[in-house]
C-alpha cells in the first residue's frame, strides 16, 4: 500500500523524469491550468453578453411596446370626447378615424407582443415616423392571457367608438352617449389597468433574469476562483516537491564535496538516489567515484603496509585479476644498475610462456616501455614493439612503472585478437589499472629504497659479500632451515696467507684490489644459493647451504686452488696469492652454530700451522683446553 502510494507520488512529481522534461510538464500543467481559468472567464463573459442582449432585444421592445398600447388607448380615449365636444361633422369626423387608427395601432402592438413582428410607430398628428422595433412573442401564460383579454376589449372599444359616431352625427339621445362615452372611458381605464399589470409582469420576468443573470455571474465568479485556488495549491505543492527532491540531491552532493575537501569523509558511505533525472545520474557517478576512490585509498593504505615489495607486486597482480578481470597480464621488475628486468608474475617464471623475446631480460633497454618510460599500445600502432614476439595481431599494452625518475617495472596487459578483443572496455580497465599503478608507485619507490638500504646495511662495500652484521640477523633462519631440512652446513673459515706483505710492499691500494679481486673468485665458485661472507679483514666465511657430510672439505680444495692458480692483476703486474681454510660441518660437529665457527677457525690456524696453502678439516682433538 505504502509502496504504491509512493509509486504514484513520484509519477506526479516528475520523479523519474530528466530536469527538462520536468520543466516542460511542470509549465504543460500550469499552462493547462491556466487555459481552464481564461476558458471558464470567457464563456462567463460570453454568457453575460448574451443574458444582457436577450434583456435589451426581447424585454425591452415589449415594454416599449406595451407602454405605446397605453399611450394610445388614452390618445383614443382623448378623440372620444373630442367627438362629444365638437359639433361640425368635419371634426367629428377626423377625431372618429384618429381614435379608429389608434385603436387599430393598439391591436396591431398586441398581436406583435402575442405573435411577435416588427412594430411601426406614426404620430397620428404629424404622421412622422416615432419608432420602429422588433417585438418577440410573449412567454408568460399570464401575460399572454392579459393582451388577448386587452385585444378583446379594444374590439370591444372599436364597436363603441362606431356606436358613438353614428348617435353624435345622428344627434340621438344625449345621455344614452354619454352613457357610452363613459362606458368607453371605464373599458379604456379597465384595458390600461390591465396593461399596467402586464407591465409589471414584463419588470417582474426582467427582474427574475436579471437575478438569474446574477446568479450565473456568481457561480462563474466561484467556480474561477476555485480552479485558480486549486491551481495555486496544485503548483505551490509539485513545485515545492519538485524542488525540494531536487535540492536533496544537490545539498547531499555539495555537502560530500565540502567533506572531500577538508578530508572528513567516509569513503564507503553512499549518497541516496533520490531521482532517476540528471542529478540522480550525477548522484550514481559520484557513488562509482566515491567507491573508486575508497577502492584506491584503502589499497594504497594495505600496501603502505606490506611487508615487502613482492607484497605490493603480488597485490597489484590481485586487483588486476581479481577486481579489474584482466585474463592475461605480466609485471616485470627492472634493474637498472644491471640493465636487467626480471618477470615478478606470473610466480613461475621459468616455464612462463612470455610474450616478448626473452632479450628484453638480459637487455632492458630493448623493452620500448623500459626505454621510452610511455604507455605502448598494439591497439593504436600494430607492431609498435619488435620484441614482441606473439602473434602482432594480439592486442598488447605496456604500462611503466615509475620509481625514481626512472621505469622501475612493467606491466604487460594481454588482449585477445584484434577481432575478438573488446577494445573499448579493454582501454576502460588499463585507464583503471593505470590509477592502481599510480598509486602504487610511490609505495614501491619507498620500499625498494627500503631493501636497498637493507641490503647495503648487510653488504660490505669493498667486496660487495654479505658482512657480519648479516650473518648475525639470519643465522638462526639459516640454522632453522637446516635441521628442518635435516641438511648439513658446511663451514669453510678462508684467511688468504701473507696478506699484510702486500700491504707493506705495494700499498693499502693493491690490497684492496687482491681483497676484492680474491672475495669475488670465492663467490664465484660456490652456487647461488651458498653464502659467502666477509668476516674479517682479509678472512671469509663461506657457508654451504644443505651439503652433504664430507663434501665441504672438496669444495674447499676446489677453492684454494683456484685461488692458487689465479693471477691478479695489479699496476705494474700479476700477482698471485694462496688462501689456507678451515673446514667444520654444522650439525655434524657441533649442534652450536657459532662453536662451528670457531671450529673452522681453530682448523685455519692448523693449516697456518701446518705451512698454509692448505684445507684442514677440524677435528675433536684440535680443541684442546688452550682454545677456550
Ligand atoms: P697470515 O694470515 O698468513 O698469518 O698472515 P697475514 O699477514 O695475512 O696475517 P695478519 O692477520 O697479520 O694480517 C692481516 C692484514 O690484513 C692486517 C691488515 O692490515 C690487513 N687488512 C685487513 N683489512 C684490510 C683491508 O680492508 N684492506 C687492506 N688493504 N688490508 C687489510
Ligand atoms: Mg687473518
Ligand atoms: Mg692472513
Amino acid at each position: 500500500m505504502k509502496e504504491v502510494f509512493r509509486n504514484i507520488i513520484n509519477i506526479l512529481i516528475f520523479r523519474n523524469l530528466s530536469i527538462n522534461q520536468k520543466i516542460l510538464f511542470f509549465s504543460l500543467g500550469s499552462l493547462f491550468w491556466l487555459l481552464l481559468i481564461s476558458s471558464i472567464s470567457l464563456l462567463t463573459i460570453f454568457k453575460m453578453s448574451l443574458m444582457s442582449e436577450q434583456m435589451v432585444e426581447e424585454i425591452v421592445p415589449q415594454e416599449k411596446a406595451t407602454n405605446s398600447v397605453i399611450r394610445k388607448l388614452r390618445g383614443a380615449n382623448i378623440s372620444v370626447h373630442k367627438i362629444i365636444i365638437y359639433n361640425d361633422q368635419d371634426s367629428i369626423n377626423a377625431n372618429y378615424s384618429r381614435a379608429k387608427e389608434r385603436l387599430q395601432d393598439c391591436k396591431n402592438f398586441l398581436n406583435a407582443l402575442l405573435n411577435g413582428g416588427t412594430v411601426v410607430d406614426y404620430s397620428i398628428i404629424t404622421d412622422l415616423l416615432i419608432d420602429r422595433f422588433s417585438v418577440y412573442p410573449l412567454q408568460n401564460v399570464n401575460s399572454r392571457k392579459l393582451v388577448e383579454d386587452v385585444i378583446s376589449r379594444i374590439e370591444h372599444l372599436d364597436n363603441i367608438l362606431d356606436e358613438i359616431k353614428s348617435e353624435r352625427l345622428n344627434k340621438n339621445n344625449l345621455n344614452s352617449l354619454l352613457e357610452k362615452v363613459s362606458y368607453y372611458d371605464v373599458t379604456t381605464s379597465e384595458s390600461i389597468k390591465i396593461l399596467n399589470q402586464n407591465l409589471l409582469n414584463i419588470l417582474n420576468e426582467w427582474r427574475i433574469f436579471e437575478e438569474k443573470m446574477y446568479e450565473k455571474f456568481n457561480f462563474s465568479v466561484l467556480i474561477i476562483s476555485s480552479v485558480f485556488l486549486i491551481t495555486a495549491l496544485l503548483s505551490g505543492a509539485f513545485g515545492f516537491l519538485i524542488s525540494q527532491s531536487l535540492r536533496k540531491s544537490v545539498t547531499e552532493i555539495t555537502d560530500q564535496f565540502k567533506k572531500l575537501h577538508s578530508g572528513d569523509i567516509d569513503l564507503t558511505k553512499k549518497l541516496t538516489v533520490y531521482s532517476k533525472d540528471e542529478l540522480g545520474q550525477l548522484t550514481t557517478e559520484f557513488n562509482k567515484f566515491m567507491d573508486a576512490l575508497s577502492g584506491l585509498s584503502s589499497f594504497k593504505k594495505i600496501i603502505e603496509e606490506d611487508d615487502t615489495i613482492d607484497d605490493v607486486y603480488m597485490r597489484l597482480a590481485r586487483i588486476f585479476s581479481e577486481e579489474l578481470k584482466f585474463d592475461s597480464f605480466i609485471i616485470y621488475e627492472v634493474s637498472n644498475s644491471t640493465n636487467t628486468m626480471k618477470v615478478i608474475f606470473p610466480k613461475e617464471a621459468e616455464g612462463l610462456q612470455l610474450y616478448c623475446s626473452r632479450d628484453i631480460l638480459l637487455d632492458c633497454q630493448l623493452c620500448r616501455v623500459n626505454r621510452t618510460a610511455h604507455l605502448i599500445s598494439s591497439a593504436a600502432y600494430p607492431n609498435i614493439c619488435k620484441y614482441f614476439i606473439e602473434d602482432k595481431d594480439v592486442i598488447h599494452f605496456c604500462l611503466p612503472i615509475i620509481t625514481e625518475g626512472n621505469v622501475g617495472g612493467v606491466v604487460q596487459f594481454i588482449c585477445a585478437k584484434r577481432e575478438e578483443c573488446d577494445l573499448e572496455e579493454f582501454e576502460k580497465k588499463i585507464k583503471k589499472a593505470m590509477r592502481y599503478i599510480q598509486e602504487a608507485q610511490p609505495v614501491i619507490e619507498a620500499k625498494r629504497l627500503m631493501k636497498a638500504l637493507k641490503e647495503s646495511s648487510f653488504k660490505d662495500a669493498l667486496t660487495g659479500l654479505y658482512n657480519r652484521r648479516f650473518l648475525e640477523e639470519s643465522f638462526e633462519n639459516i640454522v632453522a632451515g637446516i635441521l628442518r631440512r635435516g641438511t648439513i652446513l658446511g663451514l669453510l673459515m678462508c684467511d688468504i696467507d701473507f696478506f699484510k706483505q702486500i700491504n707493506d710492499v705495494y700499498g693499502h691500494d693493491t690490497g684492496d684490489v687482491v681483497l676484492k679481486e680474491i672475495g669475488n673468485n670465492i663467490k664465484n665458485s660456490v652456487r647461488a644459493s651458498d653464502l659467502v661472507i666477509r668476516f674479517g679483514g682479509e678472512e671469509f666465511l663461506v657457508l654451504l647451504i644443505d651439503s652433504k657430510e664430507g663434501n665441504s672439505i672438496e669444495i674447499a680444495e676446489k677453492i684454494r686452488k683456484r685461488i692458487e692458480d689465479i693471477k691478479i692483476k695489479i699496476t705494474g703486474g700479476f700477482i698471485q696469492k694462496t688462501i689456507s681454510i678451515g673446514v667444520s660441518e654444522f650439525p655434524v660437529d657441533t649442534q652450536n652454530f657459532w662453536e662451528a665457527i670457531k671450529f673452522a677457525d681453530v682448523a685455519l690456524y692448523k693449516a697456518k700451522e701446518m705451512g698454509r696453502n692448505r684445507v684442514i678439516r677440524f677435528t675433536q682433538d684440535m680443541w684442546t683446553e688452550e682454545n677456550y
